[in-house]
């Protein structure tokens, strides 16, 4: 079974996708199925000896470009619609036990590359509205497979975190006539305690009103929409942040972090060019070295988080935290 079902009460789509259940497990190391396929070894997802960066359409999918049909009998008040979009994933590194904070800043650029690609191509198709780049890393946040990698989801509308926060954004461009984003930029800029690193391009903060410890959101300086709006200077120092801030990451405890990461940038849809703005935020589900913030009753219950750090102090932290400038190479 796999479809979309509308809440009306919450005004989002859920996407049911009961074939999921029987998704690989942790496998063991040797029959990692995103590891390069060894010569006489079992096939992978990857029919190479090796490989740079690869990209291949997800097995079990929650959303399919042809998806099944939808049956709505019985339903006159309940919407659901046909699940259709595109799940993808994207392997960083051929190298299985590779930590990605300890790979060259050329990495980060193919990645970019590679997103920015993805993003048009998949946003290109008359179903997408939104184009969805992300990383789970880590067994915290419930990963099953430990290769580096990160997914790229293509949805046939905008999610609700989206919506909400270009609905903000749209509010105040027509109040005030600025981007919001651009506006909570030159806000962080100028009070400058909760700034961790920047470039000529992006800038890396723990925002104001973070809900996690050692949550970081990375903007762009100028008002990008999207990776449309990209030069090649501007991949380059979005690669450049992306690694120092992973390093900062590994560094601060001694392990390699865990989080969920998250590009927001313009939907695909042709709207929201003006108040979109591109930026990435990362979600380290450690509050300290050893413990770990579970969402509870007020953050599922109600939405509201409760954070037991302050944003100033936790970006001081890793502001002092090594690298301390943007690395070049
Ligand atoms: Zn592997
Ligand atoms: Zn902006
Ligand atoms: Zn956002």
């Amino acid at each position: 079974m796999l479809e979309l079902r509308w809440n009306p009460i919450q005004k989002r789509w859920i996407i049911i996708a009961t074939h999921r259940q029987n998704r690989t497990y942790k496998p063991p190391k040797d029959y990692c199925p995103l590891c390069p396929t060894k010569k006489g070894g079992l096939p992978t997802e990857v029919p190479a000896e090796d490989y740079d960066i690869v990209v291949f359409e997800n097995k079990f999918p929650s959303l399919q470009p042809v998806p099944p049909e939808i049956t709505k009998k019985g339903f006159k008040f309940f919407k659901c619609d046909k699940a259709r979009g595109i799940c993808e994933v994207v392997l960083f590194t051929s190298d299985h036990d590779g930590i990605m904070s300890e790979k060259p800043l050329s990495r980060y650029i193919k990645m970019v590359k590679v997103w920015r690609d993805r993003y048009q191509e998949l946003g290109a198709k008359d179903f997408i509205d939104y184009v969805f780049i992300f990383e789970n890393k880590g067994e915290e946040v419930g990963v099953t497979l430990h290769h580096p990698h990160g997914q790229i989801y293509a949805y046939p509308f905008i999610p609700s975190i989206i919506e909400q926060e270009l609905n903000s954004s749209k509010e105040y461009l027509k109040k005030e006539g600025k981007c919001l984003f651009c506006k909570t930029l030159q806000e962080e800029k100028k009070d400058g305690r909760r700034i961790i690193v920047s470039n000529d391009s992006f800038t890396a903060l723990v925002p104001f009103y973070a809900s996690y410890s050692y949550e970081v959101h990375i903007y762009a300086n100028k008002h990008l929409s999207s990776f449309n709006d990209f030069s090649e200077k501007e991949e380059i120092d979005l690669a450049a942040i992306l690694k120092t801030i992973l390093m900062k990451f590994d560094n601060l405890f001694g392990f390699v972090l865990p989080y969920i990461m998250a590009i927001h940038q313009q939907p695909t849809n042709g709207t929201g060019r003006e108040y979109s703005h591109f930026h990435i935020e990362f979600y380290p589900p450690y509050r300290t070295k050893d413990k770990l913030k579970y969402l509870a009753g007020s953050e599922l219950g109600v939405g509201a988080f409760i954070n037991d750090s302050l944003p100033e102090e936790k970006a001081q932290e890793l502001r002092k935290t090594l690298p301390q400038e943007v690395i070049l190479v």
